[in-house]
């Protein structure tokens, strides 16, 4: 998508060898002209799959989906961060490992949003080694859900994640696909 490559050549900056800052348009201000015209695409790509639910996980996630939400008129559940555990077998749950913050996470989904009658689209903002994509695929197969596949805004295809889920059967989507980066040289893009 060009228009999100242009934007992140002007506006990304580099931390270190691994880290994309984009948070003057898509994860701490948000550009929602730009998140339309990222939903679009999104449903451009996964139109006639069936999609009636979008999953994606707390918090940077949430933005983007409900946003592309409005073009597949269909509900956003966001997979929540929790300390609370699962007595009563009321909720699905996993373990995530965060890219950013090296710590990890119990995210749970309430199994009264996610079933076996649903299809889904997991979006997320980046895709980086795979742990927040697994996390939440995990989560729509213990539901019995059908998944139609993931739509991430940015993939640093230079780290593991997008291969070893693509080498799983599973459609993933990205908008722009980072090659390589450092500070020196700024971003450069596969495709
Ligand atoms: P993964 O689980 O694929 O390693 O990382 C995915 C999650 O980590 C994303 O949801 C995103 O919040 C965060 N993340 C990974 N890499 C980057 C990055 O380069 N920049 C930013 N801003 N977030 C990232």
């Amino acid at each position: 998508m060009e228009l999100l490559k242009e934007r992140i050549r002007q506006d990304g900056t580099v931390k270190g060898n691994d880290v994309l800052k984009v948070d003057s348009f898509l994860n701490h201000q948000m550009d929602v002209a730009l998140f339309e015209e990222i939903g679009r695409e999104f449903q451009r790509r996964f139109a006639d799959c069936g999609v009636n639910k979008l999953l994606t996980i707390e918090a940077s996630g949430i933005g983007i989906a409900c946003v592309t939400a409005q073009f597949f008129h269909c509900p956003v559940v966001f997979a929540k961060k929790s300390q609370t555990k699962n007595i009563a077998g009321e909720v699905y749950t996993t373990k995530v490992e965060s890219f950013t913050h090296g710590r990890v996470y119990d995210v749970i989904v309430s199994k009264k949003f996610l079933g076996p009658e649903d299809t889904v689209l997991i979006i997320d903002d980046f895709l980086a080694n795979g742990a927040a994509l697994e996390g939440l695929i995990d989560l729509v197969n213990q539901s019995g859900a059908r998944l139609a596949g993931a739509g991430v805004v940015i993939e640093k295809a230079f780290q593991p994640g997008g291969d070893r889920i693509r080498a799983g059967g599973i459609r993933v989507e990205a908008l722009a696909r980072v090659k390589a980066m450092s500070e020196e040289r700024g971003v450069e893009f596969a495709d």
